[in-house]
């Protein structure tokens, strides 16, 4: 197998051994962008070798993409956004100083949907991103190049950010595994925000082990974030155990009613078995709100975006434009030239929803009760986490769709997430892990979910079904 095929686990081992050098590792994946990005489309921006490696003691030298919202100093960084175009930030995101420190090689910077506003990566300015199992599909999204820089074998590791789901269904739909860790357990400190009491960062790797690595050198307390808790960073490979005899996992009846694709809840089901066969013990539970979920979402989601998207006009980053004649007055029209230009539809869209959810008149039928429904939704899994260890269910109610197939209705685009953005309202930790394909050969996604700061249940739980069963050998053919 080519080198770039392996996961960093398996690449550590051979560097330790002297069997490869970090060079060889870093070559291999550069290749590999060479020969399949034009393609895929995964990159928005391939860095040279010489801007690739990054200082401190290469510990840990995996080739590593880094989504577009997360700030790498001196590296031109978008959230794929003509807003943005030309902003290269002063500073490196925490994430980015942790990778740094372990000789993390950085290979480019991946697509997304703008402001990771979107579930398929279409809403980038820089164009789709494409499925390394079927070119004619999208790789989900926002978080769709880095799930599909992973999977087309042109980085060994990749971060995302998650806020309803981007880390998740990507990896579900590229046939990797996809991590939201607890809310506060990574800093965002240097993640271009986009609803700051939801978004994550998160690793998206081949196997589970990787992203208990990853998530080891990413997570912890941050003094630049309020939000990152002083909680200590377990040694997560330790969690990495071929064990679940006697954990109680519950499967919410909620998720497999309507909507569900017959192949994706095949596979889940299948899954449920294995684990039964390991000694899980299941149970059926119920999380009643889940049906206000999305709608909750769209509220609370849109208004912090369309607050924290305010800071866009054209003074301070990125892109400026005056309008040819004066239309109001020349700071009036620059402002609005330039948030006219560098805003793509959805962006707008959300801004618009979010602006209208919290002006006076609405904010208390609608911003206030997506908060009440917000907490509904905490509780229903505060309640089941009283007497399960995790809960069992699909990543994406169906596999990866054709590209254009949703993007004129942004209503079926939102409803693909039905099934990850719970997780972002009640600050949950979640795990997607790959589980099975469709007779079309796309793969499949299995969620776990669990209690805050449990990402050691999530390892064990996916690690133990991961072990017993032959998914995530399977590598897209480039
Ligand atoms: N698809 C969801 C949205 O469009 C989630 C995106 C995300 O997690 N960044 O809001």
């Amino acid at each position: 197998m080519n080198i770039n095929q392996l996961t960093a686990r398996e690449i550590l081992d051979l560097i330790e051994k002297k069997k490869a050098s970090p060079g060889e590792v870093y070559d291999s994946v550069l290749r590999q962008v060479k020969a399949a990005d034009k393609e895929i489309h995964a990159y928005v921006r391939v860095h040279d070798a010489a801007g690739a490696n990054s200082a401190g003691s290469p510990s840990v030298p995996v080739p590593i993409g880094i989504k577009d919202n997360i700030c790498v100093t001196g590296v031109e960084t978008t959230c794929c956004s003509r807003i943005l175009q030309g902003f290269k930030p002063p500073y490196d995101a925490t994430v980015i100083r942790k990778l740094k420190a372990t000789g993390a090689v950085f290979v480019g910077t991946t697509n997304m949907d703008e402001f990771a506003f979107g579930s398929s990566t279409e809403n980038s300015c820089y164009g789709p991103t494409r499925n390394p199992w079927d070119r004619s599909r999208v790789p989900g999204g926002s978080s769709g190049g880095s799930a599909a820089a992973v999977a087309g074998h042109e980085a060994i590791w990749a971060l995302g950010s998650d806020t309803g789901g981007s880390i998740r269904q990507p990896a579900a739909f590229c046939g990797v595994v996809g991590l939201k860790p607890t809310y506060g357990r990574v800093s965002r400190y240097g993640l271009i925000a986009f609803a700051s009491s939801l978004d994550q960062i998160g690793p998206i790797t081949k196997d589970v082990t990787d992203s208990a690595l990853l998530l080891g050198i990413i997570a912890g307390y941050d003094e630049y974030d309020s939000t990152s808790a002083d909680v200590p960073v377990p040694d997560y490979t330790r969690a990495l155990v071929n064990d679940v005899k006697g954990l109680r996992i519950g499967i919410p009846k909620e998720y497999f009613v309507e909507g569900i694709e017959a192949q994706v809840k095949r596979a889940v089901m299948a899954s449920i078995d294995v684990l039964k066969k390991c000694g899980a013990v299941f149970e059926e539970v119920s999380l009643p709100h889940t049906e206000y979920a999305i709608a909750a979402y769209y509220i609370v989601a849109t208004a912090e975006a369309s607050s924290n998207l305010a800071r866009y006009d054209g003074v301070q980053y990125g892109l400026r434009r005056q309008p040819k004649e004066e239309r109001k007055s020349p700071l009036i029209d620059m402002y609005e030239e330039t948030r006219d230009l560098g805003f793509g539809p959805e962006a707008k869209r959300r801004i618009m929803l979010g602006t209208y959810s919290l002006s006076s008149g609405y904010y208390d039928d609608y911003y206030l009760k997506g908060l009440k429904v917000r907490t509904l939704i905490k509780q229903d899994f505060d309640n089941v986490f009283r007497k399960c260890d995790a809960i069992l269910t699909p990543t994406a109610p169906t596999t990866a769709f054709k590209i254009g197939e949703k993007s004129d209705d942004p209503l079926s685009m939102y409803l693909s997430d039905v099934y990850t953005i719970s997780a972002n309202l009640s600050g949950i930790p979640a795990i997607s892990v790959p589980c099975g394909f469709s007779t079309e050969g796309l793969p499949v996604g299995l969620q776990v979910l669990a209690k805050p700061f449990a990402e050691e249940t999530l390892f064990r739980v996916a690690y133990t079904y991961e072990q017993n069963t032959p998914w995530h050998k399977k590598r897209a053919s480039l």
